[in-house]
């Protein structure tokens, strides 16, 4: 006997885009609420991670969202903030579909139960279920790389995720660590304010003349797809995505703002020392260096190899057959994520003998 509060088919870990997606095509499997399946999100409202990015993050700059199945997203204003567009959108789909999300429910961990089922925990409750689909994206797992130095520097320091606009960066002297489209998009933004703006990369950054496309899409998925499949952890596909030349970006370019730098060697309490000895003094660092999986729930299940990553039969999990990641490595973007949680209901299918 299982101890866990509510029982269940499938418990689905998170709101975004992939869970939505598994969500909807649980219930076109005929699974009913609650005891077919819930969904379990901890932000405040609908949205997934959208609903945490920067307000100037408008959607006319981001690199295309895929509609959730079976609602389109329409046309709506490309000047408004992402985050408010897809929050709605979010909530429109969660209530159009009739989804059993309960939020806010921090997942906690993800352990073997004594029957066939796993225990889905939150601080409060928790769910035995007899599958379980990962749905947690990255946003909650900033990476932090670390320089020598670093714990002793005056200035201030953050992350891409800690990012609201511009106003905290006026008259300052910016450091924006990271090669992808968040870090050149903050870059640019602050440097409409800052003192002066450093651009450092680990690799020199990669333009493209076409604008994003689904082939480049397509791309940066194949580059993570070999990772997952062979236990490594993933980058993420955002962070392999090359860069588009736009008028804003040329426009940069023009006025120096995009001279890259490799990146320094230490950081100092006054700011930071290039490969030459020489030190440059800051009073920020931007790290927009990206994010990894938020996978710590899963810890209990031991499914993780020795390098870190997961070993992946499409969305299965090799080591644990009732356990799917969905929105993780290759299927980390809106459209992979909607892809993701077909598969992985389709699979799910078999295991739980649904029609
Ligand atoms: C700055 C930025 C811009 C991007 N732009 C694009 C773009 O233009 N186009 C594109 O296709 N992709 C883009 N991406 C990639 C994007 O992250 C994916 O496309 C997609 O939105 C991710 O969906 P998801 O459902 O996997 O994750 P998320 O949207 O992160 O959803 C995960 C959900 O799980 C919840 N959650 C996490 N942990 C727990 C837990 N322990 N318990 C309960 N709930 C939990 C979170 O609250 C969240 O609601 C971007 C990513 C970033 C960081």
């Amino acid at each position: 006997m299982n101890s866990a509060d509510h029982e269940t088919d499938v418990v689905v870990i998170g709101a975004g885009q992939a869970g939505l997606s598994a969500a909807y095509f649980l219930r076109r499997a005929g699974l009913r609420n609650e005891s077919g399946f819930v969904v379990l999100d901890h932000g405040k409202r609908a949205g997934g991670a959208w609903q945490y990015r920067w307000p100037s993050l408008v959607l006319g700059k981001v690199h295309g969202l895929h509609d959730l199945p079976g609602m389109a997203l329409g046309s709506p204003d490309t000047s408004r903030p992402a985050s408010e567009v897809v929050s709605e959108y979010f909530d429109r789909f969660e209530r159009t579909y009739d989804l059993p999300v309960h939020r806010p429910v921090d997942v906690v961990s993800v352990s073997k139960g004594d029957d066939d089922r796993l225990i889905v925990a939150g601080p409060a409750e928790s769910w035995a279920a007899r599958a379980v689909i990962s749905a947690t994206g990255t946003w909650d797992r900033p990476f932090w790389p670390h320089y020598p130095g670093q714990e002793t520097f005056a200035g201030r320091q953050l992350h891409t995720a800690d990012y609201l606009g511009v106003e905290d960066f006026r008259d300052q002297r910016v450091i924006v660590v990271g090669g992808g489209t968040s870090a050149v998009q903050q870059l640019i933004e602050i440097a409409t304010v800052a003192r002066e703006t450093t651009w450092a990369t680990r690799r020199p950054p990669v333009f493209r003349e076409e604008p994003f496309s689904e082939d480049w899409g397509r791309n940066a998925v194949a580059k993570v797809e070999q990772a997952v499949r062979e236990g490594r952890p993933p980058a993420s596909v955002v962070s392999v995505t090359d860069l588009a030349w736009t008028p804003e970006t040329r426009a940069a370019e023009a006025a120096g703002i995009l001279d890259r730098k490799p990146m320094f060697e230490r950081i100092t309490p006054r700011g930071v020392v290039w490969a030459d000895g020489s030190e440059q003094p800051a009073d920020v660092i931007l790290w927009a260096t990206g994010f990894r999986a938020a996978i710590d729930h899963l810890a209990p299940l031991h499914v993780r190899e020795p390098g870190g990553g997961i070993r992946m039969d499409g969305t299965r999990v090799v080591a644990e057959p009732r356990l799917h990641l969905v929105g993780y490595g290759p299927s980390a973007s809106t459209i992979g994520a909607n892809r993701a949680g077909r598969t992985a209901v389709h699979e799910l299918t078999g295991l739980l003998s649904l029609p």
